[in-house]
């Protein structure tokens, strides 16, 4: 558990701060998480990495020469926003282009593609490589639906050091997507961990037992058994990793491979110890050459009991981009020689926060207070909510639906109400407590419900007074939207099963003529029995999917939070005059 925290919604921000003031020689802060505080080449690519906090080394640990240029940080367990990648990646940008690289989430590649498709049309050369290491997570036949655990470290060090080398843009993006080609992990849990301030376990593994195949944030593994000896854990890894040689690799014996021993946060150094040299002995036994390896704590999961391994399948050039040196906060090899310590002024301005709104009308204003009014309600309950939402989470994905949710909807309020106050329209408003919602909450929901206030938002707009029509159809493109960025479709088990239902509802009870507090009242019922439908389907996308048949009987986290956000919007609109 966790014993050490101020306020908990503060923690994240807070270990930040003193995480930079105890490693000013290598990272500085900038919006949204970390870049090197080092000098570094002009041209050189940016290899920008991230992810949600919990996971220390990574993922502001592996800042520095010849690794990482900066570290997204998100919340506990919670992708950064776009807005935060955005910000690291331009702080980070050196003339040379942006790899973003990180561990197969659907929040992160969410977020992280929205700052993509932002850097590129600021003309910003930029490119994604996902780190799918863990074979747990998906078969061999969806690969690219698998997990990024502590391989990620692999494909960080090989593209930091490419990058660090000179070596241009498409030779950094093709050196990373090798190196996860190369790259397989397996990990097992012994107990759950707690974040700051909860009163249980995000997750548990019961007394005496080890979970298969778990993920970093709790996701359940595959199967269950008693804890074995460390020499049967090192057997079971082995065997595990070379069972899944990657296609690349013509031949077992021979190769040379760099292993890493990761500890998930409560195992020992010693037990790792005692678990590696088993390992190293199978590994010598099946004829592989080990390259200098890694046995500790690279990639954690708070508190958890667990451990992973991960063999890198190398090849001359990946051997010696294994083997240059990188000086982080985290990881250090070899000698990086003399570093100085870089101006601020030199690196891209930070954008200033726009506190400007647009000219709006008087209808318009006035329809921005019952929007606010809106907002409040929906984060009202979500509030009331937040503890079954995470338990819901929890049941197949990671247990972070509720708070994510919080957080979001109550910085969507606090902007919505800032941007009324300075006489914003009921589109700005909406536009505004979208960007907030996103780039508070971080995660997959995040993302989708920053999209949706926005399509409502453009949709309404600052002129004219809403009306159920415009209303009507910011729904739908909002429905819309979620598709095209999500690419979820219906009985995938995700919000959109709840969300098009209810857009196509309301459209069509608005069309018949039935007002709009009429028209939302009957297709928010309809999105509540949509929701409690979704328990009998299997998850197809998000966190969700490697565990589809755990989540029978149980309905999508986002859907049942949408259905309670549609009723509670309903209530607000018939009391309202
Ligand atoms: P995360 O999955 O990043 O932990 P949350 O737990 O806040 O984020 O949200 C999970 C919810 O997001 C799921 O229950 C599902 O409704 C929704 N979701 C996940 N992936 C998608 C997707 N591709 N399209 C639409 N909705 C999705
Ligand atoms: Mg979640």
């Amino acid at each position: 558990m966790t014993r050490l925290y101020n306020d908990p919604s503060a923690f994240a921000d807070e270990m930040i701060d003193g995480f930079v003031a105890a490693n000013r020689a290598y990272v500085r802060r900038v919006q949204g998480g970390v870049v090197r505080s080092t000098r570094t080449a002009e041209n050189q690519v940016a290899v920008v990495v991230g992810g949600g906090s919990g996971h220390y080394p990574a993922f502001g640990g592996l800042v520095g020469p010849g690794l990482a240029s900066g570290a997204a940080m998100g919340n506990l367990f919670a992708s950064p926003s776009s807005q935060q990648v955005y910000s690291v990646a331009s702080a980070a940008e050196r003339g040379g282009g942006v790899l973003l690289t990180y561990g197969n989430y659907a929040g992160d590649v969410l977020q992280f593609g929205q700052a993509q498709e932002r850097l590129s049309a600021e003309g910003v050369r930029t490119a994604t490589v996902v780190v799918t290491d863990d074979i747990s997570s998906a078969g061999i036949d969806e690969i690219e639906k698998r997990r990024g655990i502590a391989g990620d470290l692999c494909v960080f060090k090989v593209a930091g050091a490419a990058a660090e080398a000179g070596a241009d843009f498409d030779e950094v993006v093709r050196i990373a997507a090798k190196a996860n080609d190369r790259t397989r992990s397996f990990g097992v849990a012994f107990s759950g961990c707690r974040l700051p301030g909860a009163d249980h376990d995000l997750f548990d593994v019961p007394e005496g037992r080890m979970a298969v195949g778990m993920g970093i944030h709790g996701e359940p593994g595959i199967s269950e058994t008693d804890v074995p000896t460390a020499d049967e854990l090192a057997e079971l890894f082995v065997a595990k990793l070379l069972g899944e040689v990657p296609p690349a690799v013509d031949r077992v014996e021979g190769s040379r491979v760099a292993v890493i021993l990761n500890g998930l946060g409560s195992v020992k150094y010693e037990e790792l110890f005692v678990v590696y040299r088993r390992v190293a002995q199978l590994l010598e036994q099946a004829g592989l050459t080990v390259v200098e390896p890694e046995v500790g704590e690279l990639v954690t999961s708070f508190d958890m009991a667990g451990a992973s391994l991960t063999l890198f399948w190398l090849d001359d050039e990946l051997e010696r981009l294994w083997a240059a040196p990188a000086d982080s906060p985290a990881y250090r090899k070899g000698s990086v020689g003399a570093v100085e310590v870089m101006d601020e002024s030199e690196s891209r301005a930070e954008a200033a926060a726009d506190e400007t709104v647009p000219e709006a009308s008087e209808q318009s204003r006035a329809a921005a207070a019952l929007v606010v009014d809106v907002l409040r309600a929906l984060s009202g309950t979500i509030d009331e909510n937040v503890e079954e939402l995470g338990r819901i989470d929890a049941v197949a994905g990671d247990g972070d639906h509720g708070i994510g949710m919080q957080r979001g909807s109550a910085a969507a309020v606090d902007a919505a109400v800032a941007a009324a106050s300075r006489g914003a329209g009921a589109g700005t408003v909406l536009l505004k407590a979208g960007d907030a919602w996103a780039d508070r909450a971080g995660g997959t929901s995040g993302a989708l419900w920053g999209l949706i206030l926005r399509s409502v938002g453009d949709e309404l707009g600052d002129d004219s007074a809403p009306d159920a029509a415009s209303v009507a159809a910011g729904v739908t493109s909002g429905a819309r939207a979620v598709v095209d960025v999500g690419k979820a479709e219906l009985g995938d088990k995700t919000m959109v099963d709840v969300l098009q239902p209810f857009a196509d509802a309301l459209a069509a009870g608005v069309q018949s003529g039935k007002g709009l507090r009429a028209a939302w009242r009957d297709a928010a019922e309809q999105a509540k029995v949509a929701a409690a439908a979704t328990a009998d389907l299997l998850p197809k996308r998000g966190r969700a999917r490697p565990h589809a048949e755990k989540s029978l009987g149980t309905p999508d986290a986002g859907a049942h939070s949408l259905a309670l956000i549609t009723l509670a919007i309903a209530g607000v609109l018939e009391t309202s005059n």
